[in-house]
This record gives structure tokens, C-alpha cells and sequence, in this order.
């Protein structure tokens, strides 16, 4: 068959964009993206030019307000343009090579998807699996590091995607540490909801994403690595196989004001907004601010009569993990509680759960009374019997009582 050689047609069929988006927009309450707050979408609307005066004040700001946020005194803050994934893949294929052996603390997708890069960059990959519902096997954990003695360890601070966290961080980068390992951690939906000291716990790679916990927009990055880290960079042999990820290349635009790519311009301004409102909350008053949150919707869920998937102690606060009655589905539950009251949550990989964020903009008192009053009246919907007034006295009081205790 010949290939046509038609002029190809305008089509017919496309409506403008305010024709197509619903008149009320979706609360997004899911596992991310996240609602944004006014100041970011505004800076989001803005171009500047990317090499210019303007955006040489607002990169050195990011970068402060990153330290402040990643807990950090190091120098070597990049952003990238990508999502949390870009972020991730900096981190991995810039400290590791064909000769690293890197040891992955496997408890969910996402620390999965860490193996996974760390494998394409060529590195030996050893995982250390864990069943995120229960607590963590330090001295297992530990045994491994010490018999296979890794390059670099691997690990997620909060699994968004079984909603479980790794409560001991600081004690597992000691022990990688102690075992003369880099210590590379993603934490893209605690990071700013949860208390994560990067000098402090000598974690050497710090990955965030925008969408979750920074409540920025989607597609733009940060990574931070420490100073034995960027040692570890500037000491391969090899140059990194991603050229737009390359960590010493991007020290062209975040630190020498020059050209590496085009860099999202509207999207640093959005990034350089939701850091500042990080640093005029205050990290203490924001990690307050999503406990009682997170803390009170939990309770108003279990009093709705619903259970939580996982056990307190491994609880991730940032992402709470509703157990589906088997009478109805998680997907049905998720589009029914979308079309019907406008609350967008997520479903899971393969979990019988629904997802309920609770990420910077997630953890506002209204949200959180639409969300539960939205997820009762949808179990009721769907046939499974949910107690609505006590959900939401449950809520009330959660939100009431800590905040008396407080002040
Ligand atoms: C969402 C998420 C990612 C991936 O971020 P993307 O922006 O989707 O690439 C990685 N890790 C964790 C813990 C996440 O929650």
C-alpha cells in the first residue's frame, strides 16, 4: 500500500478547553497531584527568561529555601525538569555506574521503581524486600548491608503507594552509613509533611517531587546531594548515560547562571512559591498541621466504620490507606465518589484500598469534612453501611481536641 501523501486536515472535532474541563473542578484529594495554593498557580502563569537577572534571584532562593525545607547546609540543590521519576533518576544514575552494587529496601511501588532504575544504570542490584505492614527487621536489614556491602542503599521514606512509612529513616541511613554506603532516599510525598533531617541522619541524596508533598505543580523537581555524594559524581569514570539528567551538567543553570536545557521557568517560579510557603509556615507548624490533619481523618474513617489498612506504627500520615469492603470495588468507589460529589481519590496498584492524600493544600479543615462526608455517603451509595455522623464528630473532635492541647 502506498503512504497517502494528503495534506493532513485540521480536526473537525476539538472543543476549547473551558468546554471540556467540568464547571466544578475536582477536589483533588488522591495521592497526588495535590491542589495548589493561589501564590503557585499565579507564578505559574508567568514566563521569564530562563538566563536572566530576574530568574538568578529567584534560583538562589529556591536553593535557600530548599536547604531550609531538605534540613541541609549542602550547596549541591538541582532542579530538574521532569516528575518525582526525573528526580529519582538524577539521584540513581548520577551516583551509580556498571560498578556500584546498590542495595534497594524494596516495600512497595515505588521503592521497586528505584531497584528498577538502578538496574538500567548498570548497577548490581540486591533488594532487601520488606512487608510494609509490619515492623522493619533492623538487624535483618543490617546483616544485608553488612554482607553485601553496597554502594549505595536505596529506600523510600513514605510508600504513597501501600501508604506505609519507614518511621526508622534515620536509624537505617545510620546503619548504611556505618557499612560505608550513600544513602539515597525518595521522599517525595513526606518531604515538607513529615519530619526528615537530611545532615542530620547523613542522607546523601534527597529526592522530592512538586505535585505531593510541596503542593506545587506536576513536572518540576528538586533533588539535593551531599557533599560525599557530589564526590561520588565528580569521580566516575564514565559520564551519566542521561544527558538531560546529568547532575554536573545541571550545575550549568543552577549554579553558573548558564545553559543547560530550557528550564521550566513558570515551573521554578511555582516551586519558588510553595517553598516560600514552607518557610513562612514554618517546617514545625506544617508537620503539626498535617499529624492533626492526617490524625483527625483517620479517626473520622474508622468511625464511619471503615478500616485503615495499615497497623499505626508503620502508618504513612501523608497518604492514609482505606480498606474497601469486599461488597464493592476500589474502582467503583473512586468514580462513584467523583461523579457524584465532585472528591477525587486513588485507587491502588493491586491493593484492595482507596487513597486519601493529605499533602500541603490536602490538610485544610474543609477539604478534609467534604472528603470524609463525600467518602461515607458514597460507601452508603454503594451498599456498605457507614456511620456518617459519627465519621464527622469523629472528624471534628480529632481536629478540636489536638488543637486545644496545643494552645
Ligand atoms: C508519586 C511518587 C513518586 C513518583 O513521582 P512522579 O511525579 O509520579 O514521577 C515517587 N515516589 C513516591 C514516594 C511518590 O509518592
Amino acid at each position: 500500500m502506498p503512504t497517502s501523501t494528503r495534506p493532513i486536515a485540521i480536526p473537525s472535532h476539538i472543543r476549547p478547553l473551558d468546554e471540556i474541563l467540568p464547571t466544578e473542578p475536582l477536589l483533588m484529594m488522591g495521592a497526588g497531584p495535590v491542589p495548589i495554593p493561589h501564590a503557585v498557580a499565579r507564578a505559574n502563569s508567568i514566563v521569564i527568561n530562563h538566563l536572566g537577572e530576574t530568574m538568578s534571584v529567584v534560583i538562589a532562593q529556591v536553593k535557600d529555601m530548599a536547604r531550609y525545607t531538605f534540613q541541609t547546609q549542602s550547596e549541591w540543590i538541582l532542579g530538574v525538569a521532569g516528575p518525582g521519576s526525573a528526580a529519582m533518576e538524577m539521584a540513581i544514575a548520577n551516583l551509580v555506574d556498571a560498578r556500584s552494587r546498590v542495595l534497594c529496601l524494596v516495600n512497595g511501588y515505588f521503592s521497586q521503581r528505584m531497584a528498577e532504575m538502578a538496574g538500567r544504570a548498570g548497577a548490581q542490584v540486591l533488594v532487601h524486600e520488606a512487608a510494609g505492614t509490619q515492623p522493619l527487621d533492623l538487624t535483618a536489614f543490617e546483616a544485608a548491608v553488612a554482607q553485601h556491602r553496597p554502594h549505595c542503599v536505596t529506600i523510600v521514606h513514605g510508600e504513597t503507594s501501600n501508604t506505609t512509612f519507614n518511621a526508622n529513616l534515620a536509624e537505617l541511613a545510620r546503619i548504611a552509613k556505618r557499612h560505608g554506603s550513600l544513602v539515597i532516599v525518595d521522599a517525595v510525598c513526606t518531604l515538607s509533611t513529615t519530619p526528615l533531617q537530611m545532615d542530620a541522619w547523613g542522607i546523601d541524596a534527597v529526592i522530592t517531587g512538586g505535585q505531593k508533598g510541596l503542593s506545587c505543580i506536576p513536572g518540576v523537581s528538586l533533588v539535593a546531594f551531599s557533599n560525599a555524594a557530589w564526590d561520588r559524581i565528580n569521580s566516575r569514570s564514565s559520564p551519566t548515560a542521561h544527558w538531560c539528567l546529568d547532575a554536573r551538567l545541571a550545575t550549568n543553570f543552577w549554579h553558573r547562571g548558564s545553559y543547560h536545557y530550557t528550564a521550566p521557568v513558570s515551573g521554578v517560579l511555582a516551586l519558588h512559591e510553595a517553598l516560600r510557603l514552607v518557610c513562612t509556615e514554618t517546617l514545625e507548624r506544617r508537620f503539626e498541621r498535617h499529624r492533626r490533619c492526617s490524625a483527625a481523618l483517620q479517626a473520622g474513617i474508622e468511625a464511619l466504620g471503615l478500616q485503615l489498612l495499615v497497623p499505626p506504627a508503620q502508618r504513612l500520615h501523608s497518604v492514609v490507606g482505606v480498606v474497601v469492603p469486599p461488597a464493592t470495588s476500589n474502582q467503583a468507589v473512586c468514580q462513584h465518589i467523583s461523579r457524584q460529589y465532585q472528591v477525587e481519590v486513588s485507587g491502588s496498584f493491586g491493593l484492595p484500598i482507596v487513597r486519601i492524600g493529605q499533602m500541603g493544600e490536602q490538610c485544610r479543615e474543609p477539604n478534609l469534612f467534604r472528603t470524609l462526608h463525600a467518602l461515607g455517603s458514597t460507601m452508603q451509595d454503594l451498599g456498605v453501611p457507614a456511620d456518617l455522623t459519627a465519621g464527622l464528630v469523629a472528624l471534628e473532635r480529632g481536629l478540636r481536641q489536638v488543637g486545644a492541647a496545643e494552645g
